[in-house]
């Protein structure tokens, strides 16, 4: 257990495994609740149409994607990989370009350091959610 800065709004937290603060964990997890039951109802619904009806950023829902937390409810939403842009059912990379990048990596002995989240994204995203929570 070590103190460090939350991924979400970059408070300083005690960090077990979560890079969230639990006040962020839980805001999320009221989101993907939200995502979820949308989903339920709308099951052909595409990721800009539930963004749109929720009124929640797509960019929430692509991160739910990436962290695999809607594969068994929506298999078919897709996110693509950051480095050639094939579709992907979760992460951040394709296989194909994971593997190069990790060869890449051990080849140059290359940490990646955590770069710490600029405080004025932090608020934006705040002004967001509690948008959200409003309605
Ligand atoms: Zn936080
Ligand atoms: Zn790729």
């Amino acid at each position: 257990m070590s103190l460090a800065n939350c991924v979400r709004c970059g408070k300083v937290f005690m960090r077990l495994r979560n890079p969230m603060c639990p006040d962020c964990q839980k805001q999320e997890d009221e989101l993907f609740e939200r995502v979820v039951a949308y989903l339920k109802e709308n099951p052909g619904a595409s990721v800009a149409e539930a963004a749109t009806d929720l009124d929640i950023d797509v960019d929430v829902i692509t991160k739910f994607i990436r962290a695999g937390r809607l594969a068994s409810v929506k298999p078919s939403w897709q996110v693509t990989c950051r480095e050639c842009g094939a579709a992907i059912t979760s992460g951040e990379y394709c296989n194909e370009c994971r593997n190069k990048l990790a060869e890449e990596i051990s080849r140059a002995g290359f940490k990646r350091a955590e770069e710490p989240k600029k405080q004025d994204e932090g608020q934006a995203k705040i002004f967001l959610y509690d948008r959200v929570k409003r309605n």
